[in-house]
């Protein structure tokens, strides 16, 4: 690691922390309490860079998450669970937001959201999935399903689902998004979710989902999911999720805003987030290891 572009490379890395530290307006504000509720603003769907697809390190995620306000985020790697532990891990040491293990189990068909699952899960099939993120006390939730996801989902595998996402990015970007998500759920009692997928770009929190608890604990989140107590908000004044909930925090329209309102990052958000994913990309590409893989050369791990 001693050329010129690993040098760049952490050079960036260097200027995206300092500008993440710099723009970082944590808020602090007061707990949601509605109907003996807290009330959590929740996203259980993001991706880091770390054995992912993300642009940001779980620990960036986890600076994130306490940026756009949320109590909780599920870090959701594809078929795996180190980067959401490495997040838990260094959100317990800065007192951050509450961080669930996740994953986002990709099948031949389906994406599917495990959330508070400890172990990989890596099945064949979404029934055994689904079965196994129960066996270890997780929730299971339906991501993005756009038509082309449904066949995986029978009425028998609906029926043991907890949730679906009601709510996704997709839905201001596809207009076929937001009646198709509706249309799968129809006539099945699955938690309304809602999710920003966060990659790296948009922002984090967007269509967040509220959930109704007693704490602010991984295991009271999936307690509230098992039970249905979330409410999420979509685009034209949608309104998902147990009414009687929705109506507890009706008078607080700040908390629809916040969820289906996309606010433009700041320029030094902005700088952050761009020398990142360059410092990143380059670090990729001048990492030794992998340069040796891509000749085709063994390094024994
Ligand atoms: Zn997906
Ligand atoms: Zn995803």
């Amino acid at each position: 690691m001693t050329s010129n572009g690993a040098r760049v490379a952490w050079a960036l890395l260097v200027v995206a922390g300092i500008c993440g530290a710099l723009a970082d307006r944590v808020p602090t504000r007061p707990p949601i309490v509605a109907g003996g509720y807290r009330v959590l603003s929740v996203d259980f769907h993001t991706h880091s860079a770390f054995w992912s697809d993300g642009a940001l390190s779980p620990f960036g995620l986890v600076m994130e998450a306490s940026r756009q306000g949320l109590d909780a985020i599920a870090i959701t790697g594809h078929n795996q669970v180190s980067d959401a532990k490495a997040g838990r891990w260094f959100s317990e040491r800065i007192g951050g937001p509450t961080v669930i293990v996740g994953q986002e189990l990709l099948g031949a068909g389906h994406h599917v959201i495990a959330v508070g699952t400890e172990q990989q899960i890596d099945l064949p099939t979404v029934t055994a999935q689904v079965a196994e993120v129960h066996r270890q006390g997780g929730v299971a939730i339906v991501a993005h399903p756009m038509k082309e996801f449904w066949p995986s989902f029978t009425n028998a595998v609906k029926d043991q689902l907890d949730g679906s996402e009601i709510c996704h990015p997709l839905v201001y970007s596809n207009p076929k998004a937001q009646p198709t998500f509706e249309e799968f759920r129809e006539g099945h009692n699955l938690a309304a979710i809602g999710s920003s997928d966060f990659h790296g770009l948009g922002r984090m929190g967007i269509c967040r989902t509220y959930v109704f608890t007693n704490e602010n604990t991984a295991a009271a989140i999936v307690d509230a999911v098992r039970a249905r107590r979330t409410v999420v908000y979509g685009p034209n004044g949608a309104t998902y999720g147990d009414p009687q909930l929705a109506a507890l925090i009706v008078h607080r329209p700040e908390l629809r805003a916040i969820a289906t309102t996309d606010a433009p990052a700041s320029g030094l958000d902005w700088v952050s987030r761009t020398s990142g994913v360059m410092g990143l990309g380059l670090v990729l590409l001048t990492n030794p290891r992998r340069r040796r893989r891509a000749r085709g050369v063994t390094d024994g791990l």
